[in-house]
């Protein structure tokens, strides 16, 4: 290493000592300063992982910054060792630590937490290491040799001959001998064994996909030249693509990224949901071959890893996934996608608290890249900003072939329960809509967002409804296990036989969800082949993937869900979608609950007509007249966004001020009451000039969730300087444990 320098100056490398600041995967907000020492102190790089001792214990940290001396400040006695430095070269290249400090900044959360989130899981914690998977390969060593062999040596050296290198357990099948017998020839000389690395490929399962390759049409000629001269300048631009379903946004995104692949550039789609859309990865396999890297929350382990080493060793120059996947360490980035850019899933529902589209801006804006955001409804903060232009707009207001769009239309439930004196769950019209779809021999799908049998059981003796122990929630009943869940903390139990409350025997099962949806169609429609998609049949991935592949082939005529059926799925065949009840969206406490209910109808309504036919769709309310679903049935998203747009600056909500969120949680009721009590006087101490708002604390909408008591805060400003610093200020000076107050900086939700 420091073979040029002269004799004179060589240092010893026992005496080379370095200060490292490390980064450490916890919720503390401050790094901590370790000394290297010789060997470990030469090769030390930012970006690698080391053992530290923390505590009583040894956790993987992150170096984050290496120096020659000691910060000021510090006294050399009290630095502790690294135990072991476990990388030569950083798992964390340059860009995606910077990347990661911005993060850190912006969210307000610790470093050590974003770098553990950008790396994947066997990476991120030395320890528990996930390793290249080997294999035992044997091969013929080419040498002339007059030895004497056994008859079973003679075998293994023909099929080796007719074979080239073989699996060693391959070789024993074929050869029929024993392991023993590969030893002796490789005594000899003969063979040679070695191990090599498999690489576990989540797309080796071939479904039998192909990928077509369309002629674009004018529309999508004139949005993709617009993409593609600005990559040419390969300088940073956002683009807010605004293409309604079906008007073929995905085209778009594989020309773009094959077009940064011939520029020499790498290129990132970030997906909301990739396990969902099996037929979408694989026809990226098609199009991209083995360039394609693939990064989802199905994957195992070890996929992940190699998947995450093809990135990193720049084989795989195309990357796939969910949220985390803006952090892959992709070189040379040209290009980011983000599809379905209004997803709350690209939204981390824990600390880290970041949302990956705002990620990928920042990201494309640090490496020159171009990054375009897709949607048919896109967020109101997008729209708003492109609006203001800070990102270009493009638009694809036409179905792909001049497909119509569905007619969407309203079913008053207010008058079904008229016409039968009695709640119904499908109103006559949408009974009538399946039967009529069947008999054409056409698909429909049918959403309800809501999973399990009965979202709650009541005594109709004493009105009391079983609640989970740990949550403020009802339990839902599952029919086909035979228990009652939280949806919350996965609390079960047996379904009682009688009342826990008056022990009287008048249970009662309220509100259907969609195990009980799949069981009345099936009652209703006896020739109707229905299937259901939801969180309890996704848990196995190769069934879910099953039943859209049936759905694909027409082997089940209906198809049941929630909400993760309107996304993204092509099916040519289906001409209904029927959505059984949107009222529980609507009356959500948030103040995206429209917009939510919005984006989920014109979705879902996409579904519809994708093929020959035009398709409709009936939408089942208590509130007719919402302008939610009026402007949703009338598939008009700027009229929509013109009066939510109206309702956020009146109530000062995002995108017209900055919003945090405090939530102070804790098992103590007592105790988070006045914690946040506390809190809410610290905010107001740094909130003096009052340039923020302060709202609460209240309970939250959820005031009770996995045994914990939650108190919510809210800060709102014009000014994100300001609202940082007053945040920041109080999180400071409160003599509350940071653990127990989750911030949150620009929340999707309020809930
Ligand atoms: P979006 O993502 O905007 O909802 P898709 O990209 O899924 O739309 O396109 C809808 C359908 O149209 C898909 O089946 C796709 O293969 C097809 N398609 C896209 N572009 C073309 C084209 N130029 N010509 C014919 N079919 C196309
Ligand atoms: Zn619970």
């Amino acid at each position: 290493m420091q073979s040029v320098a002269e004799p004179s100056l060589k240092k010893d490398p026992h005496e080379v000592v370095r200060y490292a600041e490390v980064a450490v995967p916890l919720h503390v907000f401050q790094t901590f300063t370790y000394r290297l020492t010789g060997e470990q102190g030469v090769q030390a790089q930012a970006g690698a992982r080391v053992l530290v001792p923390l505590g009583r214990s040894v956790v993987t940290g992150y170096i984050v910054n290496l120096s020659d001396e000691i910060s000021e400040g510090l006294d050399d006695v009290e630095i502790k060792d690294a135990q072991e430095l476990v990388d030569s070269a950083p798992v964390c290249t340059p860009e995606i630590l910077e990347l990661a400090r911005w993060v850190a900044e912006y969210y307000a959360c610790p470093l050590g937490e974003v770098i553990r989130a950008a790396l994947p899981p066997g990476v991120s914690k030395a320890t528990s290491q996930v390793k290249p998977k080997l294999r035992r390969v044997v091969r013929l060593l080419d040498v002339d040799s007059e030895q004497k062999l056994t008859e079973a040596q003679r075998r293994v050296i023909t099929t080796l001959e007719s074979n080239g290198p073989m699996l060693l357990q391959s070789l024993i099948a074929a050869a029929s001998v024993s392991p023993s017998t590969i030893t002796s020839l490789e005594k000899k000389g003969l063979v040679e064994t070695y191990t090599e690395a498999v690489r576990r490929d989540p797309l080796s399962e071939d479904l039998g996909l192909k990928s077509e390759e369309h002629v674009l049409t004018t529309a999508q000629t004139s949005v993709l030249e617009q993409i593609e001269q600005q990559m040419n300048s390969e300088t940073y631009a956002a683009f807010l693509l605004h293409g309604v379903t079906g008007s073929g946004k995905t085209e778009i995104y594989m020309r773009a990224m094959d077009k940064a692949l011939k520029r020499g550039r790498s290129a990132m789609m970030l997906v909301p949901e990739i396990a969902l859309t099996p037929v979408f990865s694989r026809g990226l396999r098609a199009r991209f071959g083995d360039q394609v890297a693939i990064f989802h929350s199905s994957l195992q382990k070890g996929e992940r890893f190699d998947e995450w080493t093809r990135v990193r060793n720049g084989v795989a120059r195309v990357v796939i996934g969910t949220r985390s996947a803006v952090f892959a360490p992709v070189q040379n980035l040209g290009l980011i996608v983000v599809d379905e850019e209004h997803e709350s899933s690209y939204r981390q529902q824990e600390s880290p608290y970041y949302n990956a589209r705002d990620v990928a801006i920042v990201r494309a804006q640090k490496e020159s890249a171009t990054v375009v955001l897709g949607s048919a409804t896109p967020s109101l903060e997008s729209f708003h900003n492109a609006r203001k232009g800070k990102y270009q707009l493009l638009t694809l207001p036409e179905r792909i072939a001049a497909r119509p769009m569905a007619t969407a239309r309203i079913v008053d439930m207010r008058t079904v329960f008229a016409r039968h004196a009695k709640p119904r769950v499908f109103s006559d019209e949408l009974l009538e809509a399946i039967r009529e779809t069947h008999e054409r021999g056409e698909q429909s799908i049918i959403l309800l967002n809501r999973r399990g049998y009965s979202s709650f059981i009541l005594c109709r003796s004493c009105g009391e409804t079983i609640q989970c122990p740990n949550c403020d929630v009802t339990l839902t009943y599952h029919r086909s296990e035979r228990v009652i869940v939280c949806h919350y903390c996965n609390h079960r139990e047996p379904v009682p036989r009688v009342c826990p409350a008056c022990g009287k025997k008048y249970i009662y099962y309220v509100g259907e969800g969609t195990e009980q949806i799949e069981e009345m169609l099936k009652l209703l429609f006896p020739a109707l082949r229905v299937a259901r998609i939801d969180r309890d049949t996704t848990a196995r991935r190769k069934v879910f993937e099953q039943s859209l592949a049936d759905f694909s082939a027409g082997k089940i005529d209906t198809l049941v869900g929630t909400q993760m059926l309107a996304k993204g799925h092509d099916f040519p065949n289906v001409t209904l979608v029927g959505v059984v009840s949107v009222d529980a969206g609507l009356a959500l406490p948030d103040f995206r609950s429209a917009e939510r209910t919005f984006q989920l109808i014109t979705q879902v309504a996409g579904r519809a007509g994708r093929g020959d036919r035009p398709g409709r769709v009936l939408i089942q309310t208590y509130h007719p007249y919402h302008y939610a679903l009026r402007h949703a049935c009338a598939q008009d998203y700027e009229g929509f966004f013109d009066e939510e747009v109206r309702y956020r600056q009146n109530h000062s909500y995002p995108p017209f001020v900055a919003l945090a969120s405090l939530l102070v949680h804790g098992p103590d009721l007592g105790r988070v009451r006045s914690d946040s009590l506390e809190l809410r006087k610290h905010l107001d101490l740094a909130n003096q000039d009052r340039k923020c708002r302060i709202l609460g604390p209240a309970p939250a909408p959820l005031s009770r969730l996995k045994g914990e008591h939650r108190f919510q805060l809210l800060i709102k400003s014009r000014s994100r300087k300001n609202l940082r610093e007053v945040a920041d200020a109080a999180m400071k000076s409160v003599d509350i444990n940071p653990r127990s107050i989750n911030l949150e900086i620009d929340p999707v939700s309020i809930m």
